[in-house]
């Protein structure tokens, strides 16, 4: 692979983007969202930079296939960590460690049927299909504060088992379960309490899923038939260009299966030159193949230019996220 400058334009581009939103979100929301700025007046500011700093750093971690899968995990961990942690901290009293302090539940599920539930407060849907309009699934590989421990849990088997074809099936019938019997609540008038415990053992069942599993096979079986918002990211997401495509220069060996914890990479898959509808553009499976026979794919540019405005994108978001993401 040839060496790059330490700053070229895409290492500049993720730093100035990544100012460039935060410091939006500093100037217009009312209350201060970084945590900086709510202990130190004017501390958001170095926040900010810092964030900056911290998104062109990984963007050039990233940009090696063959260190990205240790580094993608690393980070998105690290996001799930910041996020739970002040959500601890803040139940434990301290409360500038909350967004609104208005709790609701850090279940992904929630995403979706907590508005319907409640008919109202539509802002995390909106954040969510936006960023599904900006780079597909990742979502799913990049952003959500729980998908990470699936990855962590996959991760402790060296290699994936095959799974079974009907898994997809079943989060598709678990999407529109939990939508029609979140309606049903609405409509009978059950009360939140009792709603939110629902919920709760949702989201326990799906945490049991990881550490039963997703450990013992390999793959991230939580996110690819538990999860309904993993089942919406990987369908809406294909409303985004972004793609994985398989070239023709492939020999069909199988070692990218292995590099895959979505389970999108079967040998069906590797015939028909492209990954299967779990696919969440995470990137793991590129450096995995001896003929460089996997690459992004956007529109009709160069495949490495399309790897690198998604990493361009992902990493600014995953970054923002990391700075403000709070309940
Ligand atoms: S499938 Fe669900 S838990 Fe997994 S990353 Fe996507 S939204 Fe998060
Ligand atoms: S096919 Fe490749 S990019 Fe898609 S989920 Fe699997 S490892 Fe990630």
């Amino acid at each position: 692979m040839a060496s790059r400058k330490y700053l070229d334009a895409p290492t500049i581009t993720t730093f100035l983007l990544t100012m460039t939103l935060l410091t939006f979100l500093q100037l217009k929301l009312p209350n201060p969202m970084l945590l900086l700025e709510r202990y130190v007046p004017r501390g958001g500011w170095l926040e900010i930079f810092a964030l900056a700093l911290y998104a062109s750093w990984i963007f050039k971690k990233s940009r090696d296939p063959f260190q990205s899968p240790k580094w993608r995990l690393r980070i998105w961990l690290g996001f799930s960590i910041v996020f739970f942690g002040q959500l601890l901290l803040g139940l434990a009293g301290m409360d500038r460690m909350l967004m609104t302090g208005q709790l609701h539940l850090p279940v992904p599920a929630m995403i979706v049927v907590g508005p319907i539930f409640r008919g109202e407060r539509f802002f995390m849907p909106i954040l969510f299909l936006s960023t599904v309009l900006l780079v597909g699934p990742a979502w799913c590989s990049y952003l959500c504060y729980v998908g990470a421990w699936d990855g962590f849990a996959a991760s402790q088997r060296n290699r994936p088992m095959k799974m079974p074809r009907w898994r997809r099936t079943v989060q598709i019938i678990i999407l529109f379960a939990v939508i029609v019997v979140t309606m049903l609540l609405r409509m009978v008038g059950v009360s939140g309490i009792i709603a939110i415990w629902m919920a709760a053992a949702f989201g326990i069942g799906g945490v049991g899923l990881m550490v039963s599993v997703s450990r013992k096979r390999g793959v991230m079986t939580h996110c690819t038939s538990y999860c309904p918002m993993g089942a919406l990211a990987t369908w809406l997401g294909k409303l985004n260009p972004f793609r994985i495509r398989i070239t023709s220069s492939c020999t069909e060996c199988g070692r990218c299966s292995l590099a895959c914890r979505y389970d999108a990479l079967k040998m069906a898959d590797i015939k028909r030159r492209q990954p299967g509808s779990s696919c969440t553009l995470c990137g793991d499976c590129l450096g995995s193949c001896r003929d460089q026979s996997l690459e992004y794919r956007f529109l009709k540019m160069n495949p490495d230019k399309a790897r690198t405005l998604f990493l361009v994108i992902v990493i600014v978001l995953h970054t923002v996220f990391l700075g403000v993401a709070r309940i």
